[in-house]
């Protein structure tokens, strides 16, 4: 089976600050992953060296096969993202900003209002997104996040700030996505809050990943009597 995503002894520095080092996973199709860690851990780099916004200072990315930061990345129309702070023009509806995102993805205007109504928005698709609410906004950001029918969808931080019942229906598209082949990377500060949705989790502290494994997994090693350094 092909793998989503591979990284391989991937590393990427900043001047002088190593916001990646030497991490190496890969991402099989059809998996939900959860990617943890504090602030200034690594998370939103590890994705925008998936999207091919950054390149590594040494190591190699895949992404569907390809290069994600080469001219010619094929599969760049099949890749999904939710920026942490997504922030869209209060002056356009849902439903302008909707085709908007969907002309650049060479998507049908009809695939977009429908992804409007999927994320619970229909109603209030002719009004304008500067009198959405926070969560209005964010799923406004899912919706954009899904055109294209991605193969991966990178979730930087999607459900801070929602409610109970909002994150229960972002989740549930996720699933539906999920059993269709995609996979889901979802970063949080917090393992709790993902707890069930994931089926795998990594965590990074201080750039590096310092476990990959499913929650069962996890749970085990943190119930063996050997302490497991964190502190990078
Ligand atoms: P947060 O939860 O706050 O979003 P994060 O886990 O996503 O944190 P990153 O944003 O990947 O962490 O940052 C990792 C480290 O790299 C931090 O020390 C950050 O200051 C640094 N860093 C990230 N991008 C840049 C950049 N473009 N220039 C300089 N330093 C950067």
């Amino acid at each position: 089976m092909t793998v989503t995503v591979a990284l391989e002894r991937v590393t990427r520095r900043f001047g002088p600050v190593e916001a990646v080092r030497d991490v190496s996973f890969t991402l099989p199709p059809g998996e939900i992953v959860a990617l943890v860690g504090h602030n200034g851990a690594g998370k939103t780099t590890l994705m925008k060296l998936m999207l091919g916004l950054v390149r590594p200072s040494e190591g190699a990315v895949r992404v569907l096969g390809e290069d994600p930061a080469a001219g010619e990345f094929a599969a760049r129309r099949r890749l999904g993202f939710l920026p942490e702070s997504v922030s869209f023009n209060g002056a356009l509806t849902g439903r302008e900003t909707l085709a908007f995102y969907a002309r650049l993805k060479g998507e049908t205007p009809a695939r977009a209002f429908a992804l409007l109504d999927r994320v619970g928005l229909g109603a209030a698709a002719l009004r304008r997104v500067g009198t959405y609410s926070k969560g209005m906004r964010q799923r406004l950001g899912l919706a954009q996040a899904l055109l294209g029918a991605p193969r991966l969808l990178l979730l930087d931080e999607p459900t801070t700030g929602l409610d109970p019942a909002l994150r229960q229906g972002f989740y549930e598209i996720l699933q539906e996505l999920r059993a269709g082949g995609a996979t889901v990377l979802l970063s949080s500060h917090a393992l709790t809050e993902l707890e069930g949705e994931a089926e795998r989790v990594l965590i990074m502290n201080r750039g590096r990943l310092v476990a990959n494994g499913s929650l069962e997994e996890l749970r085990r090693l943190a119930r063996l009597p050997v302490r497991i350094r964190v502190t990078g």
